[in-house]
């Protein structure tokens, strides 16, 4: 009798469990069987409504050496599938080390013989594809995919010619290979789908090019899922775990959906590692996994987003997207979506995500000298140092962590100038700010802070601080005593909207500090480092400051680095013990610092923004739409001023997520735009068609509403 294959609603599914960890890297794979049937995989199945049979959990017999009692458990195996299916149900195949592959497969395409070839879907951060010849372990479970294919002529061939045929094969997954593998596979035809092309094209639309290659042609097809193929964060409880791999949510609904299918003959789950799964959630996850793979219907795992919303404080509102990973402009969520990531992280992902050269020295620096503290000296801060003061043309830097650490660094030097050099009596200096300024939120610069929420419910706040209209320098000079240290200023503010000031307002606050022997100091957290088309935006208008405070993007997007700059004259009146950071100037920081500091002028970042934010602007510009006030900016960073009567922020950030653009708002009125600087003129453009897109959409509800 041949094989009866049925769609999940009659499936009939018979568990085989492989307790066999002799293939493998870690021979506790053995426990696996029982464990995922102590975790409840049979009750799930049939929760799911499949009719499932306990089969037998086959074991090495214990005589002969290792490959030969693989060998003949494989055999055993082959018997077993094969039987399953020829008995009409569906082998769910329970390892085990992935060399059980080499039985089950053979067992499943032996019983559909008669009736065409079988196909394979082999799930996997590894290829599997080794023959003893090329192998550097000599394992098996690094070789079953070439003895199935008819390569290598290892113990696990003992079961017959390679039964399976290249073109009906493909691997999905991939990450971690050796080249003779990859080799091979080219030679044979194998469809490799590297983890490369699934974050790129999805991988729903590349298990739909899976499935058709391992259906066209055959009598029906089988899935093989090595759980390493997910990512370790997820699914650590594996034999040999490798970063980077599949989700769990996408591939779910992937399995579900090849589940729906009739052709599907046999399934196998193999590799999990039940010592190493310490809260079960490895098993939690292969349970879902194997109900999905076989009924089409599973609970997806739960989204990280809940889970951050049971435990951890309520101080942000986040859009409900679980990011897992960035590279370049793009950023991916747990379900697989792409985003062209438009805010950089307020501006600390200028470099763009995952750098390779400041990953290679973050990665380097790490093994050589992370955190020793400022009691001793490191190798790294002094060159960090040096290239940020030629640079920025300061003569001294203080190095930080946050934003808001350098500023309160900037703050104290001020206050000590005033006192030491300028003379104000001790307690008596004052340091005005702007109103709607953002410098951070500790409790001193809240003191500066006209924003009532970032106020309320924190107070007292210390005095000394006062505030004057922003872009009015008249006010400035009315404001100034003879007790002002410092004029703290933005050249854009960024957190209040991307506001600008005037023309020749920073040139001439400084003309007025200047002439009243006040520090003029610049917060550059935001728009330093290239932002604006300048290195400093104070550039724009030829004003060198006597103060400067750094952050963001000189931690490259990896690491929290900041800085305090200053002349000479402020910079000396700190002396060892007034002002210190444990963490502040560390090797690591300092070495992903420097790095980021020459990415930055050899990539021309600023150079860039200045040749992109026109098309920024322009683009924005042209979208005319009755919800949008006013477009604003400078260079990469630009702001969307809303009519809020007619939509809130956050319907437009969800709309500009939903067209894969990601941003956020700034005080539920302006949307800002704010990519990485190493975007191209070809992203902008894609994401400034998304951009219209959802205007026009959003143009369309607001007029139907009203
Ligand atoms: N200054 C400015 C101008 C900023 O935009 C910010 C942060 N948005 C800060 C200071 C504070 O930086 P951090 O959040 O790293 O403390």
């Amino acid at each position: 009798m041949t094989a009866a294959l049925q769609p999940p609603e009659t499936r009939k599914v018979a568990l085989i469990g492989v307790a066999c960890g002799l293939g493998g890297a870690d021979a506790r794979c053995a426990d696996a069987p029982a464990a995922l049937l102590a975790a409840g995989l049979a009750e799930r199945l049939r929760a799911r409504g499949l009719d499932c049979e306990k089969g037998p959990v086959l074991a090495p017999d214990g005589s002969g050496s290792a490959r030969r009692q693989v060998s003949r458990l494989c055999a055993h195996l082959a018997a077993e599938v094969g039987a399953a299916l020829r008995a009409g149900r569906t082998p769910c195949v329970i390892g085990g080390d992935h060399a059980c592959a080499a039985g089950t497969w053979s067992g499943a395409a032996h019983a559909l013989a008669a009736r065409g070839p079988l196909g394979l879907i082999w799930i996997d951060a590894h290829l599997d594809s080794h023959t003893p010849r090329t192998s550097p372990s000599g394992r098996l479970h690094g070789m079953p995919l070439a003895a199935l294919l008819g390569e290598g002529d290892d113990a696990l061939r003992e079961l017959g010619p390679g039964p399976l045929a290249a073109r009906h094969v493909c691997v999905v997954g991939v990450r971690s290979f050796e080249r003779e593998e990859c080799r091979l596979l080219e030679r044979l035809g194998v469809r490799m789908f590297f983890m490369e092309e699934i974050w790129q094209r999805g991988l729903d639309a590349v298990m739909a090019d899976a499935l058709a290659i391992a259906t066209e042609g055959t009598a029906g097809f089988g899935i093989t899922l090595d759980l390493d193929a997910l990512d370790p964060v997820e699914a650590p409880a594996v034999a040999t775990p490798a970063p980077g791999g599949l989700r769990a949510r996408p591939l779910a609904a992937a399995l579900a959906a090849a589940a729906r299918d009739p052709r599907l003959a046999a399934f196998e789950l193999v590799e999990f590692c039940p010592p190493r799964d310490r809260a079960g959630r490895t098993a939690r996850l292969a349970v879902e996994l194997t109900s999905a793979a076989l009924a089409g219907a599973y609970d997806p795992p739960a989204s990280a987003a809940a889970a951050e919303a049971a435990c951890g404080a309520r101080n942000y509102d986040p859009l409900p997207i679980v990011l897992v990973r960035g590279q370049g402009v793009w950023l991916w969520d747990e379900e697989g979506r792409r985003y062209l990531d438009m805010m950089a992280s307020y501006s600390a992902v200028s470099h763009g995500h995952a750098h390779p050269r400041l990953l290679a020295a973050l990665e380097a620096q790490a093994r050589a000298l992370a955190v020793s503290s400022r009691a001793f000296h490191n190798d790294r801060l002094p060159q960090f140092l040096a290239r940020l003061c030629e640079l920025t043309g300061m003569d001294r830097a203080l190095p930080a962590n946050t934003g808001l650490e350098a500023v309160e660094a900037a703050l104290k030097a001020a206050r000590k100038w005033a006192y030491e050099v300028k003379g104000v009596p001790e307690g008596a200096a004052e340091i005005i700010a702007c109103e709607g300024n953002f410098h951070g939120r500790s409790i001193a610069i809240l003191g500066m802070s006209t924003e009532p929420q970032y106020r309320r419910g924190f107070g007292p706040f210390p005095p000394g601080f006062r505030t004057v209209p922003y872009g009015d320098a008249a006010a400035l000079e009315r404001a100034i005593t003879p007790h002002t240290a410092a004029f703290l200023v933005e050249p854009i503010q960024g957190e209040r909207g991307i506001v600008l000031p005037p023309d020749g307002y920073l040139a001439e606050c400084a003309r007025i500090c200047r002439s009243h022997n006040v520090l003029f100091i610049a917060d550059e957290v935001q728009t330093g480092l290239g932002r604006t088309g300048r290195l400093l935006a104070c550039e724009h208008e030829g004003v060198k400051p006597d103060g400067l405070v750094l952050g963001k993007a000189l931690g490259g997007g990896l690491l929290p680095v900041s800085a305090f700059l200053a002349r000479e004259d402020v910079m000396r009146v700190f002396r060892p013990g007034d002002h210190g950071s444990t963490f502040g100037g560390n090797a690591l920081a300092s070495a992903v610092a420097l790095e980021a500091l020459e990415v930055l002028v050899e990539e021309r970042l600023a150079e860039r923004a200045a040749a992109l934010g026109p098309v920024l602007l322009a683009g924005l510009r042209a979208i005319r739409s009755p919800l949008v006030r006013e477009v604003r900016g400078r260079g990469l960073l630009a702001g969307v001023q809303l009519d809020t009567r007619l939509v809130p922020a956050r319907r437009v950030v969800e709309r500009l997520a939903a067209h894969g653009v990601l941003t956020f708002d700034a005080h539920g009125s302006v949307i800002r735009f704010s990519p990485p600087l190493v975007i191209t003129h070809e992203e902008l453009t894609w994401a400034l068609e998304r951009i219209r897109a959802s205007f026009e959409e959003l143009d369309r509800e607001a007029r139907r509403a009203a």
